[in-house]
């Protein structure tokens, strides 16, 4: 079964079997995506892609729930542009273990941090280490930009250059055009390449590996950091559905995977674990 949280009943809930059962928390973010681009562009693209999930799709191994998605995350970063929202860091991070201990006390023991904006990704991969620790969930963090999931489907795809998918890009508005249409502002669209001093640099970059700290009025003036040559529309739908496809995926393996068992079992699953 895949369904939302919001649909069930208390009694549904409670009655789910929790060794079988994968919670999925969408978290995502409002913030300024350039000039073409609204500002619920990640939010939009994870409920999107969910929805699709819960309408087209089913989940043979179990269950997959998925909580209420979280609108707004750590966007900072984006703070100097009209329109951003963002949590500060022990906000966000209190609400996250809130939300997650409420979880775990409806019984569920396999939590997936599922993140569509890049500024989350460091609050999430350092949470779930707590989570496990204070809550012994199981937590696993899926961010679409930080594994292969964008990349592999855009093999042959993309356009653009290296820096041509990154943010308010050639991706994103994309998927905009073919999710939202009427939101998306094609007039106004730009290409910008990161400030040069990220690029090319050994030690400071936007990809890393060495984390500069930077804002992105350091590294973009339109506040796009990437290119606007579109996947045609109709490649797009075609494209999220392979998306979607390969996220089921890796959600049987999480599903299947227990950490939280004895130290045999640990081993033998980890070792079978690949993805
Ligand atoms: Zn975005």
């Amino acid at each position: 079964m895949i369904t939302k949280w919001e649909n069930l009943t208390r009694d549904e809930i409670a009655a789910l079997d929790k060794n079988k059962t994968l919670i999925l928390l969408p978290t995502s973010a409002t913030e300024q995506h350039g000039a073409h681009l609204p500002v619920g562009t990640d939010a939009i693209i994870l409920s999107t892609l969910i929805d699709k999930l819960v309408k087209e799709h089913r989940f043979e191994a179990g269950n997959l729930v998925f909580a209420p998605q979280l609108n707004v995350g750590k966007s900072n970063e984006h703070m100097g542009f009209a329109g951003t929202l963002t949590f500060g860091t022990q906000t966000f991070y209190a609400l996250l273990h809130d939300l997650a201990s409420a979880i775990a006390a409806s019984g569920f023991k396999k939590l997936v941090l599922f993140n569509s904006h890049g500024g989350n990704t460091d609050m999430l991969n350092m949470i779930s280490r707590d989570l496990r620790i204070d809550l012994n969930l199981d937590v696993f963090v899926f961010d679409w930009w930080f594994t292969d999931f964008w990349s592999e489907g855009l093999q042959g795809l993309q356009e653009s250059d290296k820096y041509g998918v990154f943010h308010a890009c050639e991706l994103e508005t994309s998927l905009m055009l073919a999710a939202r249409p009427e939101t998306v502002h094609m007039e106004l669209a730009v290409d910008e390449a990161p400030n040069p001093c990220f690029t090319g640099d050994k030690f400071v970059t936007v990809f890393g590996p060495y984390n500069a700290g930077w804002k992105t009025k350091d590294v973009t003036k339109s506040g796009v950091i990437g290119a606007q040559p579109m996947l045609l529309v109709k490649k797009v739908i075609s494209f999220l559905i392979t998306r979607v496809r390969s996220f089921l995926i890796y959600l049987k393996k999480w599903q299947k995977l227990i950490i939280n068992s004895k130290e045999d079992l640990q081993c033998k699953t980890r070792r079978n674990f690949h993805l």
